[in-house]
């Protein structure tokens, strides 16, 4: 009897231990469950904001998502992830752009199709010969003929956008609360609402244009600048900060602590060696080494070597600009909406990147610090534009 009391004991607290440990498992189990629901939830929310705030001007051939970043507690979640889209523009003809819409407008050439730089003379002088003197029908000339062979590129072309988004959502009974989903992008070195990364409207784009024009009517300068560096390669300049930039989830050298997404595996290293000081601090030194495979020459003032021969005027921000803006009169100010592809943006604190798409309808840059590769922007207050042409 003793016996069995204790054998049947023992079968007991056995299946007690098995209880228990079906239980943890599958509340183990279904908090993994929970989390992969809440990810699906977040990813439909973006894939809807993207394709709702995109489609109107182009194919949305894929999005992916990639989380990099997933915490979740009792009542809330937050993400980190990267959102790629493929698009391609809808217009089939550079001239169905709102924005070159807008241009044309703005000097009677609304029927205008693009064929020659001497075809758009004259175009251009013949109608606006009464209004505009002939150094602003030049200049007006000049501006359309850069605008139709730079857009040209995006037409029929398929390209990725990049979004580094921030999202939090509230959880109530496990469910993600639909209404509290919200979603931050980041634009340079700020974060904003996905809303305001979306393209704009057909009518603020074709006012984009008309003043760009304007602004080109108003210059001062006689001609194009003669300072400019006019043999600068804008597109070898965009090809070099593409090739030598990625999109991290993190920090080579300290993982997650630092808060920097930097990967200097993927630097040119053998061209411009790595050393501490570059650390968290690459952005000047990324775009200058763009600017140079854009055919600008290093000088006394201006070069990059070992950390005791690189000059100030590579490396930082400020003395970047000071050097090509005031010194060199390499760089001219140009405008959020104008600024193409191989141009360069400062934000307010004084970061810089270099532009490397500008369809009209989306920009994008590639940077160092954070190190970014094809990240979608929109202009915000303060943030400085300059080009070399
Ligand atoms: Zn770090």
């Amino acid at each position: 009897m003793i016996r069995r009391f204790k054998t049947s004991k023992k079968i007991m607290s056995t299946m007690l231990v098995l209880v228990l440990l079906i239980t943890v498992f599958s509340i183990v189990h279904a908090k993994a469950d929970n989390t992969k629901i809440y990810k699906d939830e977040i990813e439909q929310s973006v894939r809807k904001v993207l394709t709702d705030g995109f489609s109107e001007y182009y194919k949305i051939n894929n999005i992916k998502i990639r989380f990099d970043d997933v915490v979740v507690n009792n009542q809330n979640i937050e993400v980190n992830l990267l959102a790629t889209m493929n698009t391609a523009l809808k217009v089939k003809k550079v001239s169905e752009l709102p924005y070159v819409k807008g241009m044309l407008k703005r000097i009677n050439l609304s029927d205008f199709s693009y064929e020659s730089k001497a075809k758009t003379d004259e175009a251009v002088v013949k109608a606006n010969k009464n209004n505009l003197k002939n150094e602003q029908l030049a200049k007006v000339s000049k501006a359309i003929d850069f605008k139709f062979n730079d857009l040209q590129q995006y037409i029929n072309k398929s390209d990725d956008n990049f979004f580094y988004l921030k999202i939090t959502a509230d959880i109530s009974n496990d469910k993600i609360v639909q209404n509290s989903i919200k979603i931050l992008a980041e634009n340079i070195d700020s974060f904003v609402p996905i809303k305001q990364m979306l393209p704009k409207t057909s009518l603020e784009m074709e006012k984009e244009g008309f003043n760009d024009i304007q602004l080109v009517i108003d210059s001062k300068e006689k001609q194009y600048l003669p300072n400019l560096y006019s043999n600068y390669d804008r597109i070898a300049a965009r090809d070099y900060a593409n090739k030598w930039s990625s999109n991290p989830t993190s920090c080579k050298d300290h993982g997650t602590t630092c808060g920097i997404r930097q990967d200097r595996d993927k630097w040119n290293n053998s061209d411009y060696p790595y050393y501490n000081e570059l650390c968290h601090a690459d952005c000047a030194d990324f775009v200058s080494q763009a600017l140079h495979a854009g055919g600008i020459p290093m000088d006394s003032t201006w070069k990059r070597g070992t950390p005791a021969n690189t000059s100030v005027a590579w490396v930082n921000t400020h003395s970047l600009k000071k050097y090509m803006l005031t010194t060199k009169k390499y760089w001219k100010s140009s405008t959020y909406a104008s600024a193409a592809a191989g141009g360069i943006l400062y934000t307010s604190s004084g970061h810089v990147v270099l532009i490397v798409k500008n369809d009209t309808v989306t920009r994008q840059y590639s940077s160092h610090t954070n190190d970014t590769k094809k990240h979608n922007y929109s202009n915000i207050n303060g943030y400085k534009y300059y080009v070399l042409w």
